[in-house]
């Protein structure tokens, strides 16, 4: 990315296991979407590099990563593929999910990413999120998903430092998706509230 251009950017939004992942890589498939997971970025990294370990020290706490740490893993990955050519500001709208999650993220991202649309994924039931993700624990490499403890300290995380995000960003930008329904009514809902954001020329 050059310095000065910024990349649109959508704001997948919402507390774990809303599904904004699941959504995210199913409209992240259009050619000119990209969708960005910062829970993945950070998986990525090497577990035996400082960064792996730190990451975590904090995610296996349910605790957030520090801000300028955060931001920074995520420049970094968005100019990797910058680099390669995958990814061009005028090309790709990306999805972001799972950042920013603090007030102080919104600030250290807004250099690089113009927010076009949030779109909060509202699941008011902690029964049903514990529930998913618990079974999202059997499936794969998430060890914070597999601890009750660790669930509930990311849930009272959220509330604390991420649900304030919504409010750093102006009212009409945000559209609410019930993401306690079925992955396909979601999907129907989530394209509804996009549409007359994605530029057709992209
Ligand atoms: P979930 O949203 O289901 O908790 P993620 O895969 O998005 O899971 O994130 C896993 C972990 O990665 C988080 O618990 C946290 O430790 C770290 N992390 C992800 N995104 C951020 C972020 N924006 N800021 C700080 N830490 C983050």
């Amino acid at each position: 990315m050059t310095t000065q251009a910024r990349f649109k950017a959508i704001l997948l939004f919402g507390v774990p296991g809303s599904g904004k992942g699941t959504q995210g890589e199913v409209i992240g498939k259009f050619e000119h979407m990209c969708h960005l997971a910062m829970g993945d970025i950070f998986r990525s990294l090497d577990k035996q590099s400082d960064i792996g370990r730190e990451f975590l020290s904090y995610s296996t706490k349910g605790l957030l990563v520090p801000d300028e740490l955060t931001v920074r893993v995520w420049k970094a990955h968005v100019d990797g593929r910058v680099a390669t050519g995958e990814l061009t500001p005028e090309r790709r709208l990306l999805l972001l999910d799972g950042i920013p999650r603090t007030t102080d993220q919104v600030e250290l991202i807004s250099a690089h990413v113009d927010v076009v649309r949030i779109v909060h994924f509202v699941i008011p039931d902690r029964t049903v999120l514990i529930k998913r993700l618990k079974g999202r624990a059997l499936k794969g490499n998430r060890p914070d998903d597999a601890n009750e403890d660790v669930i509930r300290e990311r849930l009272r995380v959220y509330d604390e430092s991420t649900a304030p995000v919504l409010s750093a960003y102006d009212t009409p930008l945000i559209a609410e998706v019930n993401a306690d329904q079925s992955p396909l009514r979601v999907l129907r809902d989530l394209s509804d509230s996009l549409a007359d954001y994605v530029p057709t020329t992209l």
